[in-house]
């Protein structure tokens, strides 16, 4: 009664507090209107009416403030019934914020949670990769020619009554930058190969030919003039010349992100529609070092039937060709109807070349490779060389080949036979067509003149090979598996892939992670500026008047970003297996691209804050916004401005680039420790200033950082003003310093409250959802507890280090071979540990020789208060052949089970394995990593690829760097040592279960899905907010928040792209239609979903998207195929968006 009587009276004070800063604002946006005091007599009557329309808002949201004040008081009433009674300082702050508190609990349908929640069933003809581990002995016996298979043999007359189909595929694998550049391998041989491909295909119109990259071929086709063109358009026409996959490159399947994934394979198909007018509906992946289902799916819906893949685990592939499984439909984990399925050939050897290709064994494949014959420039390694055909040896050389097309069709359940022709970067002389071409022919010649072999060879491409198998399995040419049992259904993924002995790809996983970390930043600017332009360019449309927004040039800037975005997703780029100097090129590619993508950025949201759009010019050497931070080269860590503050107010507009409404952090480095920060609606908000560190022990005197939280609307752009003055609500941070026995001398802090401590052991950092203990000797987490319901978990950081074997074979950008297990990070004291405590976060850094760790708390009410930020900046350039991983040991009864994701899109189930050496049980972890028992979760969420593993029960580990002295014989022919200082970022989630049922029924299933919680904590980790603040003379325009949605999309819903199309004119522009790409993601129902801080709800796969527009209309919404390729019948009404849990989906927008 009493508490209650309190609330009300602090709920009317504080109704108090705001109409008096209503006021308070109102004289404010008198004055930064008319600074000078000039008014013009005709403009009276206009700012009158702007004042009263704008005194109208503010009552409205008056209102609004007094049903959120209302709301909170019977939440605290409700607080105080439980006997939980909030800390005093989460009372003024939250009631003071101005926008709608989270729901106590989270609105989720309950059908939302069938998906997650259903029982596992097998399908009959299912092959599930989980248990094919299982089951494998992972053993290396000597197979004989095969080496890593067995010897297969067959009869005579086995082909008696259906003859054997080969289809010889030629092709020519062109890795965009490895050895050489992008454009030093276009130079010296790309453009050769595709110059040769013209005239030779048109001498021998039996000569077939596959191409896949539309980075290179793109790059050519601006080089040859419209004759040539044309002989391209016909040798497509007429079968000869089929592009598979029709991505901008053959992207890495571990590290990529499937929104980069998406993009460059939109790009692709963008690019042949508009110039070439095919549609790719094969997929052709001879070289990423590993397959995830993921790319199956993206593939299947873009509107491919068929793919291939070939580096797999040699183990895998000797089962697989014992089981005749090479040949299957891939199907997604998750998949319940089928819908997914994709025909997928396997390749059965150890490589793509020639040798690896004809039949199983080597030493005679080598043989019918011609560019091999003697007196050129290869060879073949097992001393056999070829001969060239003549009529004297025909015979026999056919009926060698054809004995060994024989015996690889006997891994295959069909008689149809697929041999590629080809190998890195082929094809480039004329000789080599004619060498390749003329013998060939020869040998098919004489088989198919001779019934009694019964069999039909031919040149073919891909596409042709999949036609005839399907025809012969009784397939229609896009039919999936349903109906069909002449093929098996294959479900999960293909990592980590072994080539040969104990030589697992798992080091690429983290490999040059700087430039990891790069793409991903690449990423995220990309997507908020397409989004920002298109709906920019659709409010331009409405706008309907001339403006000098930049629509062309950011066009340009944006076409150039997507092209090197795409072309670092290459499995030579994205995973660090380059020369040193081709990182350098792609890393000056996604600097330069950060940097434009910036632009557009800023010059979009002025467009859009500028309230009288007429007065909106572009002046790019003085952009009215700027970005707070920048990056001064292409291997340097990012650095934040410094802003001015003076008297006069200084604009700083905030971009939030996720489709929720969110409050995050904004930290911004200032030149004053006395700043007032002011929100849109003229309303103090709370701030902390704290020092800015140049290294351990030294603050800056003249620099300090200004943290605020921001409360950011759906993709809107909202506003706060910073003025210089004394302000109660913006804080300095107090600083503790623990001793144990540590000399400190911190210099440069005599602003700040500082302590140096004998503390007893731990250290505590909280906010009002989680504790953290942190021990005081070795500056580590030592234990979580999570405020609800008290739980407290054992959660260990520690830093190890892997060195090499001292075997022949070493660690090298692809392999992993370490000594043996990790040991602990000798340097265990640290130098200094610093902790940082204030009302917006909270923090210990801890300075080691070779990392700087920093633990963060947020004092935020919302998802970003649920989890710790965890940033490492490591440097390891003094070390030799060494690794350096994160550890985080829990006391979570995983057993050896654990979970990484798939290029962000899907959770794997994995399983640690004693009978596999350590490097095996490394896995690729895109956007995360966890584990649990029957009652908690632990995650580990990542802003950049690395490998992970989890090597004992309750253990996570996460490689962060590695430096190698070596070369590790792939073909790279260098070590690893252009190591740059490097910053990881990570959040650490714990969640506790609320019902233990679900994880017994699920430790059998081969799929997982992270929380609600889980997923939005990873899209706020990636998605940063975007700061921007305007230059100290332009206070006086005046500006409007732009929120372009009613409220936030689903909490399930993800918009992935809105992505304005090239028009197909000459010179590639804007188009005026955005394809609308949305994913619905799958998640487990089964944690708490209390106080999650989420503002959505979830809404059964229903996306009204035209209601959550708030000025634009829909003008047409029409569903494509994922690339936009085939555009499909709208079902039902086109306005109701639905989609099924995990699907991605693409509509063909068009605003208004
Ligand atoms: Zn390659």
């Amino acid at each position: 009664m009493k508490l209650s009587r309190q609330f009300t009276i602090l709920g009317s004070g504080i109704f108090c507090v705001v109409v008096f800063s209503l006021y308070l604002m109102l004289d404010h946006i008198d004055h930064s209107k008319n600074p000078n005091g000039e008014r013009h007599q005709k403009g009276q009557l206009g700012i009158l009416q702007d004042k009263i329309d704008h005194l109208e808002r503010l009552l409205a949201e008056n209102n609004e403030i007094i049903a959120n004040i209302r709301d909170s008081v019977i939440n605290l009433r409700e607080t105080v019934k439980d006997g939980k009674v909030f800390p005093e300082r989460n009372i003024s702050q939250g009631i003071l914020e101005l926008h709608p508190p989270a729901p106590l609990l989270l609105p989720i349908h309950s059908e939302d949670c069938q998906f997650a929640a259903r029982t596992y069933s097998r399908a009959a003809d299912g092959v599930q990769m989980l248990d094919v581990h299982d089951l494998l002995n992972f053993d290396n016996p000597d197979g004989g020619v095969w080496k890593q298979g067995f010897d297969i043999s067959y009869q005579e007359h086995e082909w008696d009554n259906e003859s054997l189909q080969v289809f010889v595929v030629p092709h020519s694998h062109n890795d965009p930058g490895w050895l050489k550049t992008f454009d030093d391998y276009y130079k010296d041989q790309t453009q050769h190969i595709l110059n040769n491909m013209v005239v030779k295909l048109h001498e021998n119109i039996q000569m077939k030919m596959i191409w896949s990259e539309i980075s290179y071929f793109s790059k050519w086709w601006e080089n040859i003039d419209e004759q040539k063109r044309d002989a391209v358009k016909r040798l497509i026409e007429n079968g000869q010349l089929e592009v598979a996959t029709g991505g901008w490159v053959m992207p890495d399947e571990a590290n990529t992100h499937y929104f980069a994934l998406i993009d460059q394979l939109v790009e692709g198909h963008q690019w042949l529609e508009n110039n070439l007018g095919v549609k790719p509906k094969t997929g052709w992946a001879v070289d990423p070092f590993g397959h995830s289902p993921t790319q199956a799916y993206l593939l299947k819906q873009a509107g491919m039937s068929n793919m291939l893949i070939q580096r797999v685990h040699y183990s895998v592939k000797k089962h697989f060709a014992s089981q005749k499984t090479l040949e299957f439909f891939w199907r997604q984990n998750w998949d319940q109807d089928a819908t997914s399925d994709i025909l997928c050939h396997m390749m059965p050897f150890y490589s793509y070349d020639v040798p690896h290709t004809c039949g199983p064994d080597p030493k005679i494949c080598c043989q019918f490779d011609f560019k091999r014959l003697p007196g050129g420039r290869v060879s073949c390694p097992w001393r056999i060389p070829p001969q060239a055909i003549t009529d004297n040896n025909v015979q026999e050389r056919a009926l060698t080949l054809l004995d060994q097309y024989r015996k690889k069709s006997k891994l295959y359940r069909t008689k149809v036979l697929l041999a590629p022709l080809g190998d890195d970067f082929r094809y480039t002389e004329a000789v080599e067509w004619d060498q390749q071409y003329g013998n060939y022919q020869k040998l098919f010649d004489y088989m198919n003149s001779h019934p009694e072999l019964h069999v039909k060879a031919q040149f073919g491409t891909i596409s042709d090979y999949f036609d005839a198998l399907r025809k012969s399995t009784g397939l229609d040419a896009t039919g999936t598996s349903v109906g069909t049992p002449a093929l098996p259904v294959v479900s999960g993924d293909f990592f980590t892939y072994a080539d040969r002995d104990d030589h697992y790809w798992s080091g690429y996983f983290t490999s040059r992670p700087f430039y990891k970390h790069l793409d991903r930043m690449l990423e995220s600017y990309i997507r908020a500026a397409e989004i920002l332009y298109s709906l920019t360019m659709a409010n331009i449309q409405k706008y309907d008047k001339p403006t000098n927004y930049p629509a062309g040039d950011n066009y340009k800037l944006l076409t150039e970003a997507r092209r090197n975005l795409g072309l670092f997703q290459h499995h030579d780029a994205i995973t660090g297996t380059g020369k040193d100097w081709v990182v350098v090129d792609y890393g000056t590619r996604l600097f330069h691209s950060i940097m434009n993508v910036k632009r557009i950025i800023v010059s979009s949201a002025h467009w859009l804050v500028i309230k009288d759009k007429q007065t909106y010019s572009h002046d790019p050497s003085n952009p009215f916004l700027q970005m707070d931070d920048a990056q001064p080269a292409q291997d340097a860590l990012l650095r934040k401005t410094v802003l001015e503050i003076h008297d006069r107010p200084r604009l700083v507009v905030v971009y939030n680039p996720t489709e929720q409404a969110r409050t995050s952090m904004v930290t911004l480095h200032v030149n004053t420790l006395h700043v007032r920060v002011l929100d849109a609606l003229g309303l103090v908000v709370p701030a902390q200033v704290s020092a800015l560190w140049n290294d351990a022990t030294n603050a800056a005197t003249d620099v300090f950082q200004l943290s605020f939280l921001a409360h950011a609307t759906p993709l809107g752009l909202s506003m706060y003003q910073l003025t210089e003055g004394m302000e109660m609500r913006t804080e300095a941070s107090k600083y503790t310093f623990p001793q144990e026995g540590r000399d400190i001398a911190v210099s440069g802090l005599e602003h700040f409250r500082q302590s140096y401590h004998q503390y007893a052991s731990s250290v505590q950092i909280e906010n009002s959802q989680l504790e953290l203990s942190i021990s005081t000797v070795t500056g580590l987490l030592e234990r979580v507890k999570l405020k609800e319901g008290g739980v407290e978990h054992q959660v260990k950081v520690e830093f190890v280090w892997y060195g090499t074997t001292s075997k022949k074979d070493k660690s090298g950008a692809y392999l992993f071979l370490p000594d043996g297990d990790a040991t602990i990070y000798s340097s265990s004291q640290p130098t200094m540990i610093r902790v940082t405590k204030g009302p917006v976060f909270s923090e210990v850094t801890t300075t080691f020789p070779h990392i700087t760790h920093t633990l963060r708390l947020y004092n935020i009410q919302g998802v970003e208060g649920q989890s710790v930020e965890i940033c490492n900046t490591v440097d390891i350039r003094g070390e030799t052949n060494r690794e350096i991983a994160m550890r985080i040991t829990s006391d979570l009864n995983s057993k050896d089970r654990f979970f990484t994701d798939l290029n962000g899109y899907q959770v794997q189930p994995r399983k640690t394995m004693a009978k596999l050496p350590l490097q095996a049980n490394f896995f690729p972890m895109t956007s995360m990593v966890y584990l649990e028992d029957s009652s908690s979760r632990l995650s580990l969420l990542t802003a950049q690829s690395l490998g992970a593993a989890s090597l004992k029960s309750g253990q996570l580990e996460v490689i962060m760097d590695r430096r190698l002295n070596q070369d590790d014989n792939r073909g790279l022919g260098q070590g690893v040592l252009d190591n740059k200082i490097t910053a990881n970022s990570f959040r650490l989630l714990l969640e506790k279960r609320s019902s233990e049922e679900e994880t017994k029924k699920e430790e059998t299933a081969p799929y997982s899905y992270p929380s609600l919680l889980s997923h939005m904590s990873s899209m706020y980790l990636n998605h940063p907010l975007i700061s921007m603040s305007s230059s100290l003379d332009s206070v006086d325009v005046p500006l409007t928040v732009y929120n372009p949605l009613r409220t936030s999309f689903p909490c399930d819903v993800h918009l992935v792209n809105l992505r304005t199309i090239q028009s197909k004119e000459e010179g590639g522009g804007p188009s005026d239609q955005a394809a609308l790409i949305l994913h619905r993601k799958g998640f487990d129902c089964g944690f708490s979903n209390q106080n999650t801080g989420l503002l959505c709800a979830t809404t059964r796969g229903k996306v009204p998207f035209e209601k959550l527009l708030t000025d634009l209309k829909v003008k047409s919404i029409i569903p494509a195929s994922l690339s936009l390729m085939h555009t499909h019948n709208s079902e039902g009404d086109p306005q109701e968006i639905h989609l099924k849990p995990m699907e991605i989906r693409t509509y063909r927008l068009q605003l208004s």
